[in-house]
């Protein structure tokens, strides 16, 4: 193994010679210290995200969550990669805010085919004032079936976070979706800056913070880097951090994004797990490109979340039964 020619040894050294066992509440990442650890030989890389996920969570143990969209499509923002853009012709069928007892129905399906979250998405660009009584009403209704809530709403202000910690909900999902510097050629109805407002208003609220980005949207191995030292170097590390693969929808202006390589994906994975070692680690959108091989080195590489069910929003996921089937052959127990 080649090691880094300096005197002090550097955080990777330390990380791979296994001295540094602090990395905890390590929020000053740098640029050169991440593109060190995804240049790793792949298995040091799996080898070492491996070491640290067991030394902090049981291996064996997959978080389940379940995700609903509760507002589809129509939403103003341009997010290249999504179908429910305003913007884009997807042919995806339009809907209001879901009725709240549509709502509790799918969080009991959920809840009874494994699922110990229950998110809830809405394409809106911000909640506005007037939607927060009614969001909060179920968040309160869905709380009732013993789920844990998350909520995906679009940008928050400090109060609106309040009413809904108020409210009960648990986690709060806003992804920073890339580095700042890539963010602007996928976006540009707001910008980075807006995104880590709101996640510093939900932070402040006191709700768990669930933040990642999605990966395959031609952005280079550095901007996946950026990514992850900017969710690594907030103030605390998020308490669940999706890694999504792009799923290419047709009307989307990234439909035709050349493939990520899947084993750029499992390094992503892996390096989030050794950056935000207490992090729960979602595999997310994507499943549906990746085989069960894929899937399981994302599982040895400290992926322990998962979104189950067979729609993601409104993109594919491998249906429950697969799922389950996979769990079954890797020995994983649902958490
Ligand atoms: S990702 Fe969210 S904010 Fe962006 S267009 Fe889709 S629903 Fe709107």
């Amino acid at each position: 193994m080649k090691f880094s020619d300096q005197t002090k040894p550097s955080i990777v050294d330390q990380i791979i010679l296994n001295t540094n066992y602090n990395l905890n509440q390590r929020h000053e990442w740098q640029l050169e210290e991440v593109e060190h650890l995804f240049s790793l030989p792949f298995n040091d890389l799996v080898f070492k995200a491996a070491q640290i996920h067991r030394a902090n969570f049981d291996a064996n143990e997959v978080q389940i969550s379940t995700l609903l969209s509760i507002k589809t499509g129509s939403c103003p923002e341009n997010c290249k990669y999504c179908p429910q853009s305003a913007h884009y012709n997807t042919g995806l069928e339009k809907e209001s805010l879901m009725a709240i007892d549509k709502i509790l129905e799918a969080a009991n399906e959920a809840k009874n085919s494994g699922a110990s979250r229950f998110c809830m998405g809405a394409a809106w660009r911000s909640l506005h004032d007037r939607d927060v009584e009614n969001i909060c009403e179920i968040v309160k209704e869905v709380r009732k079936t013993g789920l844990e809530t998350c909520m995906t709403l679009g940008m928050l202000t400090k109060t609106q976070s309040e009413k809904l910690k108020e409210a009960g909900l648990d986690y709060y999902n806003h992804n920073i979706d890339s580095s700042e510097e890539f963010y602007s050629e996928i976006i540009s109805t707001r910008n980075f800056q807006d995104r880590l407002d709101t996640l510093k208003n939900v932070r402040d609220s006191g709700l768990n913070v669930c933040s990642g980005g999605i990966v395959g949207m031609g952005e280079s191995l550095q901007d996946r880097a950026k990514m992850l030292i900017v969710l690594a170097n907030l103030p605390k590390h998020p308490e669940s951090v999706p890694i999504n693969m792009l799923v290419k929808v047709k009307g989307t202006p990234l439909e035709n994004v050349k493939d990520l390589d899947q084993f750029d994906f499992i390094r992503t994975i892996a390096v989030a797990r050794i950056m935000m070692p207490k992090s729960v680690v979602r595999l997310s959108a994507g499943r549906e490109e990746m085989n069960e091989q894929t899937q399981a080195l994302c599982f040895l590489a400290g992926a322990n979340s998962i979104f189950y069910g067979d729609k993601l929003l409104t993109t594919n996921n491998p249906e429950a039964q697969k799922d389950q089937e996979l769990f079954v052959k890797l020995g994983i127990n649902k958490k």
